[in-house]
Order: C-alpha cells, then sequence, then structure tokens
C-alpha cells in the first residue's frame, strides 16, 4: 500500500498589510510568509476508495469540515482519479491561532497526493487549487519564505536566514472573518486612524539578510494589531513583554491569536518565566 508522511509547518506573518476590500470580497494583501519547524505530521496511505481524515485533535473536524479532505477532493477532481486515501494528522500547531495549520495540512496533502502518483499536475495547478481551499495555501505550498501578494495567490520566494522565534498562544482563537469585518468597520469610520503604512518586503528582507535587525523590526507591522488588540489587550501586552525582554521584532500573526517574537542568537532574556505569569503558552521554534 503506498504511503508517505509530510510536514506540514506552522508559519508567521513577518509583517502583514491588508488593503482595501476588494469588489469580490476578498482584501489585497502583502506579507511575508515564513514556514516555522514546528509542524503538523500528515500520513497519507493510498488504501480503500474513497476519502478519510483522521486527526489527534479534539478541536479540528474530522471529514468534510476538514481542510485535508478538501485538498484530497480537489486533487482527486484535478487529476482525473479515483479517490483512494487514508489521512492522519498529529497536530502539534495550534488551532486558530494564526499560524496557518489548517492551510499548511491542505498543502501538505496536495503535494503528498502528487507525489505518490507521480506529479499528474504542476506547482501552478497545485496553487490555484490551494487558493481555493484558503488564501494561506499558495505559500505554504513553497515551503520556503515567500512574498504573497494579491489575495495570496501571487507568491515569491525570498532568501532569509533561520531566524529564531518564540511564539506565545494565548489559547482562544481569533476568528480571521471578524477581524476583516473589524477592521473595515474602523476604516469607514476612522480612516486616519487605521492607515497602515506601506509593507516594502524588498526592503525588509534585506535588512534581515543584512543583520540589520533593529531597523528591519521597526518595519514590521500588521493591520489587525490595532483592531485585535482592542478587543484582546493581553496581546498587546504579549508584544510589548517580548520587546523588553529583547525579542528584535514582535508581532501578531495573521489575525491572530498568537503574537511571535523573534529573536537575537544572543542578548535576549528568555521572557518564558514572565510570560507564564502572564498566562501565556509559550512555545520555541525556528524558521525553516
Ligand atoms: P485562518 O486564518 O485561515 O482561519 P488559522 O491559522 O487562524 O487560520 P487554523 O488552525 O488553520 O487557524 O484553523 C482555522 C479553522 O479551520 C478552525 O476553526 C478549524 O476548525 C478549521 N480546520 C479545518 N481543518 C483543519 C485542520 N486540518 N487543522 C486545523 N484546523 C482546521
Amino acid at each position: 500500500m503506498p504511503s508517505l508522511v509530510i510536514k506540514a509547518p506552522a508559519k508567521i506573518n513577518l509583517g502583514l498589510e491588508v488593503g482595501q476590500k476588494r469588489r469580490d470580497g476578498f482584501h489585497d494583501i502583502t506579507t511575508i510568509i515564513v514556514p516555522l519547524e514546528l509542524s503538523d505530521s500528515v500520513r497519507i496511505s493510498l488504501s480503500r476508495p474513497g476519502i478519510r481524515v483522521a486527526t489527534d485533535s479534539k478541536e479540528v473536524p474530522e471529514a468534510e469540515a476538514n481542510l485535508a479532505f478538501q485538498a484530497a477532493d480537489r486533487f482527486f477532481q484535478a487529476a482525473g482519479i479515483k479517490p483512494s486515501a487514508d489521512i492522519r494528522i498529529s497536530k502539534r500547531v495550534p488551532v486558530g491561532a494564526g499560524l496557518g495549520g489548517g492551510s499548511s495540512d491542505a498543502a501538505a496533502v496536495l503535494l503528498g497526493l502528487n507525489r505518490l502518483h507521480r506529479k499528474p499536475l504542476s506547482d501552478l495547478r497545485l496553487r490555484r487549487i490551494g487558493l481555493r481551499i484558503g488564501s494561506d495555501v499558495p505559500a505554504l505550498l513553497c515551503r520556503k519564505p515567500v512574498v504573497a501578494r494579491g489575495r495570496g495567490e501571487r507568491v515569491r520566494q525570498i532568501r532569509l536566514p533561520r531566524l529564531g522565534v518564540l511564539l506565545l498562544v494565548p489559547g482562544y482563537p481569533v476568528s480571521t472573518r471578524w477581524a476583516y469585518a473589524r477592521l473595515d468597520a474602523f476604516r469607514s469610520t476612522r480612516k486616519s486612524a487605521l492607515t497602515s503604512p506601506r509593507l516594502l518586503p524588498k526592503i525588509l528582507g534585506r535588512k534581515v539578510r543584512n543583520g540589520e535587525l533593529a531597523s528591519a523590526g521597526s518595519r514590521v507591522f500588521n493591520s489587525f494589531e490595532p483592531v485585535v488588540f482592542e478587543r484582546h489587550p493581553d496581546l498587546a501586552r504579549a508584544k510589548r513583554l517580548l520587546l523588553e525582554h529583547g525579542a528584535w521584532a514582535a508581532a501578531l500573526s495573521g489575525s491572530g491569536s498568537t503574537v511571535y517574537g523573534l529573536v537575537h542568537r544572543t542578548g535576549w532574556q528568555d521572557p518564558m518565566a514572565a510570560l507564564h505569569r502572564h498566562g501565556f503558552r509559550c512555545l520555541k521554534t525556528r524558521s525553516c
């Protein structure tokens, strides 16, 4: 029975600029998506006819509602192959935390099935299928840092050094749909208060590569922070604590709920104890 195990890495957004709402209801974004060593593990076996998805987490849906199921279903349709896949996901990436776990599972299933069937679909085709599942899927198919634009479909790989990353996971989800709606509402009433600066990924990437970290850190912002921090002041406190303890950048990932800090190899105090006292779960990882 052909099978494989593939990692599904979490991601952070190294800066996220959200543009105005488009006519199709989506927003244009500019972001650098950085995959992390922290990963789910996805086992795919080509066994009996049909698609089955099982996970070891109570927080994620099984069957059709799981993004991994949707990825398999779309793969078989696009490739003209009779569906046959048993998918088992060991969840390590916190759910609903802005770390892209569900999208990454979907990307891993697309890559894994394509590999098991000797690549019937091109990378471009996989990205197009992925976009119909979620805006982060095209970027997560690359498994390397990328600049993502448009709705997330225009991805370009960039070089970044390995980054030390602390993830503060507050233990509650933030709904991405809610965050976009809130941002739109705020922008319609208080335009000047929530206009983001331009995120310039080329300059940010160059500064990170050259080790100009203080200057790079000041350019990392996330358009969702004002609305998410207003609703969840503990996340604003988490960001402050990370910066006070020597992180060279700290920001919300996606629409939250995770706040991450990027740390130097030396010269920062481990803020774990302080963060635990404030009730945060803290994970240490690195970028891929
Ligand atoms: P998004 O910003 O796309 O909402 P996120 O990174 O904040 O994503 P995820 O962990 O991907 O959060 O979960 C988002 C939602 O997707 C959850 O409500 C979860 O029930 C659902 N979901 C479906 N399939 C999966 C999966 N394989 N892993 C995690 N969540 C999944």
